[in-house]
């Protein structure tokens, strides 16, 4: 399998094979990620790291990856004081940018962003988040996750939250049609998951049922992968409040889960967790993002070359 020079654009480009290796090559990184051996197999490669969304977990899981691998980062840093401000398109500052590094994580408000960077680098681009359109990233290390914690064959999965606009679930969903998943999709009328992705889904074999009840939805999963609503892409305020608080998880809604049940969520979280369920032997969300680490890690030990 060869990833060296690959761009990591959308799930919908890699088999069951990919992902697998993939996974297994976070396994055998995980700890260096953990800092309980070191190593240096990226020295002297630098890692371009272009953010025009906040973010907090993404950007420093990258940089902690590379970093932890003997590599350095090249932060673009605020978008306001950069080129751009001054109108330099997207294309341009990538041709740049791929001249001072040797991979380049994006993220971007603008859907299909990162497959159009990808056109003009002459470096991976691993896309960091297109608006609510992909985030694979996340996706393989919401794999490990489950991997980890649960089991990936044949899983029984509630998706729940905004589902229209969240990328990670959409993201989510094709990479778990590759294991053969139960799908239930949980969300108000106004976030559904996209009619397209759902056809996707099924002709792709998969069992996709959809409901507004979180009551129902949570009493026979192995995993509920939690989403915040997307507040960033409302078109209004007035809509997002409409929908802002309609799914919540307490501990007493936690009563009616299978007791080895996990709950996962992309983060940052707002009011769809309440914090009473951290204590829970359910909550799986901290380790969830520490192992956006080892995952990165992989990513970009295989796109830059240094492992097969
Ligand atoms: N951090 C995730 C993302 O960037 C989830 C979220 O923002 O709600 O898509």
């Amino acid at each position: 399998m060869m990833f060296k020079g690959m761009h990591i654009i959308s799930m919908k480009n890699f088999s069951r094979k990919m992902i697998d290796h993939i996974l297994d090559t976070a396994e055998q990184l995980e700890d260096i990620a953990r800092n309980k051996e070191q190593s240096d197999i990226l020295a002297g490669k630098i890692l371009a790291v272009l953010f025009f969304e906040p973010s907090t977990r993404t950007r420093m899981s990258f940089e902690t990856a590379i970093m932890r691998l003997g590599g350095n980062v090249l932060n673009l840093g605020s978008v306001d004081i950069s080129s751009i401000a001054k109108g330099e398109s997207l294309a341009d500052t990538i041709r740049v940018v791929a001249g001072y590094s040797n991979a380049i994580v994006l993220r971007h408000p603008m859907e299909g962003a990162a497959k159009l960077a990808s056109e003009f680098s002459s470096v991976p681009i691993l896309n960091a988040g297109d608006g609510a359109g992909h985030h694979p990233t996340q996706t393989f290390l919401d794999l490990y996750t489950i991997r980890r914690e649960s089991h990936l064959e044949g899983l029984k999965i509630a998706l729940a939250g905004d589902l229209k606009y969240g990328r990670t679930v959409h993201s989510l969903c094709y990479a778990l049609s590759h294991y053969g998943a139960d799908i239930t999709l949980v969300s108000p009328e106004e976030l559904r998951m996209p009619q397209e992705i759902i056809n996707d889904l099924k002709n792709r074999g998969l069992n996709v049922t959809e409901t507004d009840s979180m009551e129902s939805a949570i009493k026979d999963v192995d995993v509920l992968y939690m989403t915040r609503v997307q507040k960033e892409r409302f078109p209004d305020d007035a809509e997002y409040q409409k929908v802002a608080n309609r799914l919540k998880i307490t501990p007493e809604l936690l009563e009616s889960a299978r007791s080895e049940m996990k709950i996962m969520h992309p983060l940052p979280r707002t009011t769809e967790i309440d914090p009473g369920v951290d204590a829970t032997p359910h909550a799986c969300y901290f380790q969830q993002s520490f192992y956006g680490v080892p995952v990165r890690m992989a990513l970009l030990a295989l796109v830059m070359g240094a492992m097969e």
